[in-house]
């Protein structure tokens, strides 16, 4: 870690295992468990027995040679200006509301959830408290799930904030750190820095891994220094933080509308039987047959979501024998998932088939979306959410299908349509809707 930098003028260090007579503490997971420390001959230190720490082994071994980023509070005078800000768009009154509520956060150094619906146009709600930490000389962070979101970032906030030096870092990027006051990172990056930034925004926050991660919940709090403060950044909290601000146990804002003030479609239940059976003898239903064709027909695009990568080349080839072509099927291991993405962004092809791969952070104009066996348990609340957040992101086409095509309403679609029926209310009674 420590031998990556180029230039560490005015980086500092900490040991990654702190030893003592007593105890041993991996400063990186957290661990303080005698048996979980082992020792093995290192070609870093050269030594034969050099301490390790096995409870965080997945992440890469971390030994008592290894140093973890340090940066502790050095507030500096030589950055301040009045603002780092050189973007000049207009925020919606949602917008506007959660900016304010951020900003004030960060003020505050009090952590925030900002719950807002897909296609709200998150990341210039951030902006104004990204600047607040700037123009204090501090430290941010901004970390996502996804290196897809962090690449398409990066740039953008190159051109918010021009004159701030800034770093992208994921497992396999060539850029270093040396100590800029802006990183852009994965999730999985946070582990190598140690009380070095102010404010740690972190996007998706209900996405695997941060959710599925005890180490990465440690990572967040560890990354960011003891007098700083998290932002937290979702569509779907989950239930547990749900009940924590209807609790009043949590300081968030909710931004129910969508910047182009129109309601989010509301998925429609669609009973279309025993599937499986059907799919054995080689049919898919015709209510579902019936829909493709229509929309497609009427020039829009058509995305598929399935449960399993099975049900969904066995859908597909049936499509294609049924003449509907061509088209492309895409899941999480997928070498070619970009390029298809890009076919349909582009028109080339107007009907994609995918897993749950595509939930979030893509947008196709105009798309029209189904869920085909949406009653399967892959399709949680936030999924179901997330899946139906795709369709009508765009001013030009604010509206669009989400059916779901299920044989039995599962327990996660009525929350996920409810959700969904909870945000429009909202939106409406804050006047962020147009009247229909
Ligand atoms: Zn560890
Ligand atoms: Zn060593």
């Amino acid at each position: 870690m420590a031998e990556e930098l180029t230039d560490t003028d005015n980086m500092q260090f900490v040991e990654a295992i702190q030893v003592t007579e007593k105890k041993k503490l991996c400063l990186r997971c957290g661990n303080n468990r005698e048996e979980l420390f082992f020792r093995s001959p290192c070609s870093r230190c050269n030594k034969e027995e050099c301490l390790y720490c096995r409870n965080c082994i997945m992440m890469g071994k971390i030994t008592e040679c290894s140093k973890l980023f340090f940066s502790p509070s050095t507030t500096s005078t030589k950055h301040q200006r009045s603002t780092y800000l050189a973007w000049k768009g207009e925020l919606s009154l949602g917008q506007k509301v959660a900016s304010d509520k951020l900003h004030q956060a960060v003020k505050d150094k009090k952590d925030l959830l900002l719950w807002a619906v897909a296609g709200s146009g998150k990341t210039e709600m951030m902006f104004k408290g990204m600047n607040e930490v700037l123009i204090n000389g501090g430290r941010l962070c901004v970390a996502s799930p996804r290196v897809d979101v962090c690449l398409e970032l990066f740039p953008r906030l190159q051109q918010v904030f021009p004159d701030v030096e800034m770093v992208c870092l994921y497992g396999d990027s060539a850029d270093v750190y040396n100590g800029e006051r802006f990183v852009v990172a994965t999730t999985h990056q946070l582990v190598r820095f140690c009380e070095a930034f102010d404010v740690v925004f972190i996007d998706e926050v209900d996405a695997f891994p941060y959710a599925k991660d005890p180490f990465l919940e440690y990572a967040v709090q560890k990354a960011q220094l003891s007098t700083g403060c998290s932002i937290f950044i979702t569509a779907t909290p989950d239930r547990k933080w749900q009940k924590e601000c209807d609790r009043g146990k949590r300081n968030f804002v909710k931004v129910p509308a969508r910047y182009h003030r129109k309601q989010l479609p509301v998925p429609k239940k669609v009973w279309i039987g025993d599937w499986k059976k059907g799919l054995q003898k080689g049919n898919v239903s015709k209510i579902t047959i019936q829909w493709i064709r229509q929309k497609l027909s009427e020039g829009c695009p058509v995305l598929l979501f399935f449960p399993e990568i099975k049900v969904m080349l066995q859908v597909a080839i049936i499509l294609e024998k049924m003449g509907f072509g061509p088209l492309l099927t895409v899941h999480s291991a997928d070498p070619e998932r970009k390029e298809k993405v890009q076919q349909m962004r582009d028109g080339t092809i107007r009907l994609l088939c995918s897993t749950t791969i595509l939930e979030r952070g893509v947008t196709f104009t105009n798309v029209q979306v189904g869920v085909f066996g949406s009653e399967g348990r892959i399709f949680t609340e936030s999924a179901l959410v997330q899946i139906s957040g795709r369709a009508g992101r765009k001013m030009e086409y604010p509206r669009g299908d989400v059916l779901f095509f299920h044989d039995g309403v599962s327990k996660n679609m009525a929350l996920a349509i409810s959700q969904i029926k909870m945000m429009n209310k909202l939106g409406k009674r804050q006047g962020l809707l147009d009247e229909e």
